[in-house]
């Protein structure tokens, strides 16, 4: 069994190109160029450059004693909260600004919820000296206004979206718009594996430095390139894309992602879209949608903004379907316990969204000799005012 793309752009059943006609050539283009461009020597060695020196790459794979000793494996962190911008987004974002600028692109659109991806892209275009426009819903633009200053502030301009329920979906479908309306000199940077055939591919390439670098990193700790198993959290599922990479098709590896259960996978209030989700066309991909039985997209919930996403990236869809990987879905109070225990026994305070990857320590018993890597997709700076409500009320802070 390949779990990679095939030529036609699916994983299994999954992705796929489903797009308006106007975006054909545009997409096509892609399509066509984004593997030539990427295996170029020049653009390897500018990419491989700038996620050494701007970036701060590679990113330490730190054996996390105290986690260790608590759940009895052996618990290896990745430490992409370390990354400049402090997640993993970054990767991506230099990555398609380098090829948006190999391929004549003037103008970059991006969409965001919380506001993670608008900055990881609004601080590539400064970087390039690029134009740059972020679609965010009005409500987001509300609850996030520390990552729309600094948006600002990199010279980007945010485009409030008052469509929909004002949140990252409309903010989306917004950014198609404009990409219909400018297709000849506009990139659009999307932030996930999510999106028509070829960026769930062109994305978790960008990303699968993260496991390149776990295989090098694991030699010098254990003497093998190859854990266990992997563990990450899934909001699109980038993060995850990138650590389970190269290790797809290596059997040898158990892949778990955790996605975001909200109030519970039995309440309305979720975001377990493979476990919820059924099959259907979402932002030019097909895949699992959180949706009514006729088909409306449902407002997913979670804590964490970076995770409530109503699609999942077709390499994950597949991945689920077939399972290779399994999925565990966490929830607020699990991500939130866990996120707080991280800090205590380790010093490291996480983003929300990889809390509900450490979140899998708590349903899920490992061995011994276990070798477990996860990723710690992001740090926690931006949770902080969450991490205060909740941990305020409590009398822990
Ligand atoms: C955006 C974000 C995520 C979720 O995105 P994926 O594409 O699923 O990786 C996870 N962690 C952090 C820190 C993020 O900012």
């Amino acid at each position: 069994m390949d779990y990679n793309i095939n030529k036609d752009g699916y994983y299994g059943e999954f992705g796929g190109a489903y797009i308006p006609e106007v975006l054909h050539s545009n997409v096509e283009k892609l399509r066509t160029a984004y593997l030539e461009i990427m295996n170029e020597p020049s653009f390897k060695a500018e990419f491989d450059n700038l996620m050494r020196d701007y970036v701060g790459r590679p990113s330490p794979l730190y054996f996390a004693r105290r986690l260790s000793d608590k759940y009895g494996a052996r618990i290896y962190l990745k430490r992409e909260d370390l990354n400049h911008t402090g997640a993993h987004k970054i990767n991506n974002t230099i990555g398609q600004i380098l090829l948006a600028r190999h391929m004549g692109k003037t103008r970059i659109i991006a969409e965001t919820g919380a506001g993670q991806h608008g900055v990881a892209s609004a601080t590539v275009c400064a970087l390039m000296g690029m134009k740059c426009i972020v679609y965010m819903g009005e409500t987001d633009i509300a609850r996030q206004k520390l990552n729309v200053r600094k948006m600002e502030m990199l010279g980007a301009e945010v485009r409030p979206v008052t469509s929909g329920n004002k949140t990252l979906k409309d903010a989306t479908n917004e950014a198609i718009r404009d990409w219909c309306c400018n297709p000849s000199d506009t990139h659009y940077i999307i932030g996930s594996v999510v999106g028509p055939h070829p960026y769930p591919d062109m994305v978790a390439r960008f990303q699968s430095i993260i496991s390149e670098e776990i295989k090098k990193q694991l030699v010098e700790h254990e003497g093998r390139d190859y854990p266990d198993y992997l563990v990450a959290c899934v909001g699109g599922g980038s993060n995850a894309a990138g650590t389970f990479y190269h290790y797809m098709n290596d059997d040898r590896v158990k892949l778990i992602a955790a996605e975001a259960a909200g109030l519970g996978v039995d309440t309305d209030m979720t975001a377990a879209t493979i476990k919820l989700g059924k099959r259907g066309i979402i932002h030019g991909s097909h895949t699992f949608v959180m949706q009514t039985e006729d088909g409306q997209i449902v407002e997913p919930y979670s804590v964490s903004a970076g995770l409530d996403y109503p699609g999942i990236g077709p390499l994950h869809a597949n991945l689920a379907s077939q399972g290779r990987a399994e999925v565990l879905a966490v929830t607020d109070d699990e991500a939130l316990a866990a996120a707080l225990e991280l800090t205590r026994l380790e010093g490291i305070i996480p983003a929300l969204e990889s809390a509900h990857a450490l979140g899998v320590f708590g349903q899920k018993k490992f061995g011994p000799d276990d070798v477990v890597v996860l990723t710690l997709s992001g740090r926690g700076d931006k949770d902080m005012d969450t991490y205060i409500e909740r941990y305020g009320k409590m009398g822990i802070l």
